[in-house]
């Protein structure tokens, strides 16, 4: 057996161990940041910020201390209606949709460089907001947003429909000219969760910009800060008012509003499996086009050859990247015998070695999770993994001298696919590692796939043909081999089974945004 060099990892920086790092300079949030905070956060509706006519506000908290930083107003369906309205509207007049294709992308592109030039900015406010650190935003939240605006701006002169050959003309002795054309769905709702919120409203208003759609959003109430901060800067660019609404509000009254209203003609929603079920129910009455994103419980496959000084760090960081609330967290383990004692020093040793943090603080490795309720549920989670007979390896506690919604890093070694730990998603800081005997693709595959989700996976070998015949296998919208959740604005993404219906990103991502008309005349 192989000994593996368990000390030095922990010292390459190359490993990546340190997935989180420290925080630019330490300055202190600037002004713009308190104004902003300080300020009466309601709606954004046809171009300009409105109370709506609810008093009711909930309050923003940080979760690293548990305490108020700002606060928003609370929308239900009145407020709902006005932007459905303001939306329809802009679509209806076709001030966007019918927009010159080059000028569409330009403001668009316009808008990237807005969100570049703000980085910092939008970077402590979903510091604030949710517990990553600034410069984890930064440099993959604000990125990658910024990437998705720029690829789908390069849709927009590249939207078109084609010419197809009619065999009518066989039997009917006459020439047809038969051609498709592509048109926007219309108005579209979109409904996003909290984590990595701002990453998540541009995905989603990238593509349905691109296809000449309206947008209703709803930000998850738990992280709103950052979404409406890209209203702000919406407001900055030529996009036509109307085009972009923001609703705040609560999930089951100004999101159950939007799935269910009459005038949107698409939803598009990233949340949880349960919630994504309500919103199938709700868009029934006029038929709505639906896509999901929705949960996950992705394996990290181990397979014996696996170079293990690369799979540990890296299945380390597939489950506690964002205190492991991330839909492709790599939260289901599955390790091949010969090499499980080895991986699970290995995980334990990197588990014990992190530090816990929150933003305006130094170098840490695990943040907070998002609020009280969660934490209550992870903990929860870790009582049944304890008590279904799994063997708890490190972690398990909630972090002592903190106020904040800190869990340690968890890890219950020897599980079975019958525990609740391993076939539920606990969106938390938890692992669970299982242990295969078998060299057999199937019967691994199998292990991989026993599950109702199938978001991602990630396979780990030195054989690459044997990954890729793996890969075939599992029953997954995303695979990687020797990498996980490596995403991408132009590879497509989303669920088989119960992660999801549909796919985001890529030129697939721009379809569900698209209506397709045939158009055939008889010459
Ligand atoms: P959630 O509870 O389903 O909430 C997601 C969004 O839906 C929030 O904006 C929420 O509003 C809203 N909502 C809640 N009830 C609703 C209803 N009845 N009708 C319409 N909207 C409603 O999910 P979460 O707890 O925020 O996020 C975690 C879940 O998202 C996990 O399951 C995770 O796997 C999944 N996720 C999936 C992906 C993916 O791409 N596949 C990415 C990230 C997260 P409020 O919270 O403001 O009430
Ligand atoms: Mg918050």
């Amino acid at each position: 057996m192989t000994v593996f060099p368990l000390q030095n990892f922990l010292k390459t920086k190359a490993v990546g161990v340190r997935f989180v790092h420290d925080i630019i300079n330490h300055e202190k949030m600037t002004s713009i940041i308190q104004v902003f905070l300080a300020k009466s956060h309601g709606h954004f509706i046809d171009g300009a910020w409105v109370d709506g006519v609810g008093a009711e506000t909930i309050k923003v908290i940080n979760p690293a201390t548990g305490g108020v930083v700002s606060s928003i107003h609370s929308g239900g369906s009145a407020e709902v209606d006005l932007a459905v309205a303001a939306a329809r509207r802009a679509f209806d007049s076709g001030i966007w949709s019918k927009m010159a294709p080059v000028e569409r992308a330009r403001i668009m592109f316009s808008l990237a460089d807005l969100i570049e030039r703000h980085a910092g900015q939008i970077s402590q406010l979903e510091a604030l907001d949710i517990g990553v650190s600034r410069d984890m935003m930064q440099t993959i939240g604000v990125q990658l947003a910024a990437d998705q605006l720029r690829y789908y701006a390069g849709w927009v002169t590249k939207i078109n429909g084609e010419t197809i050959t009619n065999s009518r003309s066989r039997s009917e002795k006459r020439e047809f000219l038969t051609y498709t054309e592509k048109e926007p769905v219309g108005v579209v709702g979109q409904i996003t969760p909290w984590n990595f919120p701002f990453a998540m409203a541009v995905q989603k208003i990238a593509p349905a910009l691109a296809a000449g759609c309206t947008i209703v959003l709803k930000p998850a109430e738990d992280a709103p800060l950052s979404t409406m901060y890209l209203a702000d800067l919406v407001a900055q660019t030529d996009l036509p008012a109307g085009v972009f609404n923001l609703v705040n509000g609560y999930g089951r009254k100004a999101g159950a509003a939007i799935s269910v209203h009459g005038d949107v003609d698409k939803i598009s929603f990233t949340g949880s499996t349960d919630v994504g079920k309500e919103i199938i129910h709700a868009a029934t009455g006029n038929l709505k086009r639906i896509t999901l994103e929705l949960g996950g419980k992705s394996p990290v496959i181990l397979l014996k050859d696996a170079n293990l000084v690369e799979a540990i760090p890296a299945a380390a960081r597939a489950i506690f990247f964002l205190s492991g609330q991330n839909c492709m967290a790599g939260s289901r383990l599955l390790v091949h015998g010969d090499i499980y004692d080895q991986v699970l020093s290995g995980l334990k040793i990197i588990s014990e070695a992190m530090t816990v943090g929150a933003d305006m603080e130094t170098t840490y490795d695990i943040g907070p999770l998002i609020s009280e309720q969660q934490l209550t549920r992870v903990m929860a989670y870790i009582d049944i993994g304890v008590s279904e007979g799994a063997r708890l390896v490190t972690g398990g506690k909630r972090v002592s001298g903190r106020e904040g919604f800190f869990v340690e890093p968890t890890i219950f070694a020897d599980c079975n696919p019958d525990m609740r730990i391993v076939k539920e998603e606990i969106f938390g800081p938890v692992l669970t590692v299982q242990k295969f005997e078998n060299d057999d693709l199937d019967e691994i595959a199998a292990l991989a796939n026993d599950n109702i989700f199938g978001l991602s996976a990630s396979i780990w070998t030195a054989d690459l043909a044997r990954g890729h015949k793996l890969a075939r296998r599992i029953k997954s919208g995303q695979v990687g081999i020797n990498v996980h959740a490596a995403i991408d604005p132009a590879t497509p993404f989303g669920g088989y089974k119960q992660s999801g219906w549909g796919r985001e990103f890529g030129r697939e991502g721009l379809e569900p945004y698209l209506e397709t008309k045939a158009i055939t005349a008889y010459l």
